[in-house]
């Protein structure tokens, strides 16, 4: 891939230089598996140690990587070994969910330094929500006597298709006012030496979970999160998979039932409109309101009206009848099409994470069966379907390393 400059950073005093192609590979060896010596960088790059000499050379110049002392010898002089510099400046992950953010700050080497979650209603639009994030991420440089020039990468996950050259959301059913909305460019504006990078959430997850989790040593997997709404984000050769236009894995629109209601997309009986976390809130409510669950009833009155899809949880972990076939429902659709992407796939494992996979183990346990039931034989052989490794932090984690791995790389 050509590395060409982009304008809006290559202007911006102080920020990072651009690197060539060949340093952005070097660093990224070493972020996974240094401390290296020169000689192991030119083994896994698979180049001569004459370039690696001159590749290191400008990378140190840069303050990109750092000598960190002698490694073990294995004959004559022991070798320098080479790290990435962690002090180089700040990186920021954020997970923006339809009712929660995640935020957190990291170090170059992407070492989480501080990490913050609360809860938000993403129809609050674009700016307000921005600014709030902005915000809480200059009070976590501040406290460690930093300001807004030293943060150098942002990953930002989102709960919606985006188009991920431009960092735009295009026709998002979850939060129709961030279409189009510059996000980029709205968080270059307060970090003038950061490079934003804007990806879909489960993209940013699955990533997490192929950096930092269970799929650290697998080739080919499926990440799906079950919250408000299905995603599935798709490492295809220990990458992530997006797609034409950066909206590959868009699931939950897949039709369960032709005869079904109306989903937020227009179409009906859709994956997401039928299993998702709302769906199973609102079984749930309708069980309580019946009086077909008496848990649920009591629940009911004591939130004060509202039932959430870890209450019908609750419920069905409590041995509540109606509760545990409102789960087995989900788990049964979510099961099925799961069968479809693994015969069409052939993925070697599928985590689940989001809110709702939290709701107990009768779901992940009906998910599984209904995959197995109606998957194919040599595709089943050897999967995995487990709950993420990662849990709520695949979303943070996937956001810094989509962020570290972009911070040099010219329109990322
Ligand atoms: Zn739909």
């Amino acid at each position: 891939m050509a590395v060409t400059p982009d304008p809006l950073f290559s202007r911006v005093d102080g920020a990072l230089p651009a690197l060539s192609q060949m340093e952005v590979s070097a660093l990224e060896v070493v972020r996974k598996q240094g401390p290296l010596s020169r000689t192991d960088l030119s083994e896994a790059l698979s180049t001569s140690r004459a370039s690696v000499t001159s590749i290191v050379g400008s990378l140190l110049e840069a303050n990109v990587l750092t000598e960190i002392g002698q490694g073990k010898s294995e004959g004559g002089r022991p070798p320098m070994l080479l790290d990435v510099n962690s002090q180089l400046g700040f990186i920021a992950g954020v997970d923006i969910g339809a009712t929660s953010i995640d935020l957190a700050l990291a170090d170059f080497r992407g070492t989480i330094l501080e990490h913050s979650s609360e809860p938000i209603d993403i129809q609050m639009g674009p700016e307000p929500l921005l600014t709030q994030i902005c915000d809480e991420l200059e009070g976590m440089l501040a406290r460690r006597g930093a300001g807004p020039q030293d943060m150098l990468g942002i990953g930002i996950g989102v709960p919606g298709p985006v188009q991920f050259s431009t960092g735009l959301l295009i026709a998002p059913p979850l939060m129709p006012t961030w279409e189009g909305y510059p996000i980029k460019q709205y968080v270059r504006r307060r970090f003038p030496h950061a490079r934003p990078v804007v990806d879909n959430d489960v993209n940013i997850m699955a990533l997490g979970e192929l950096r930092a989790g269970a799929g650290s040593d697998l080739d080919n997997f499926l990440f799906i999160k079950i919250g408000t709404g299905i995603g599935c984000g798709i490492i295809s050769n220990k990458t992530v998979y997006r797609g034409s236009d950066g909206c590959a894995g868009d699931v939950g629109h897949i039709c369960v039932d032709y005869n079904g209601p109306i989903c937020h997309c227009g179409n009906p009986g859709c994956l997401e409109y039928m299993a998702a976390g709302p769906a199973i809130a609102s079984k749930g409510l309708q069980a309580a309101e019946s009086g077909q669950s008496e848990f649920l009833a009591r629940r009911l009155k004591e939130n004060g009206g509202v039932l959430t899809s870890r209450d019908v949880g609750d419920a069905a972990a409590a041995g509540d009848r109606i509760a545990n076939e409102i789960v087995r429902q989900s788990g049964k659709m979510i099961g099925g099409v799961l069968a479809g992407l693994v015969n069409f796939y052939n993925p070697r494992a599928i985590f689940i994470g989001g809110g709702v996979s939290k709701i107990g183990h009768q779901l992940l346990s009906t998910i599984r069966q209904a995959t197995l039931r109606r998957a194919t034989a040599l595709s089943t052989r050897l999967l995995r379907i487990e709950y993420s490794q990662l849990g709520d932090d695949a979303g943070v984690m996937g956001a810094i390393w989509l962020a570290m791995e972009h911070v040099f790389i010219a329109n990322g």
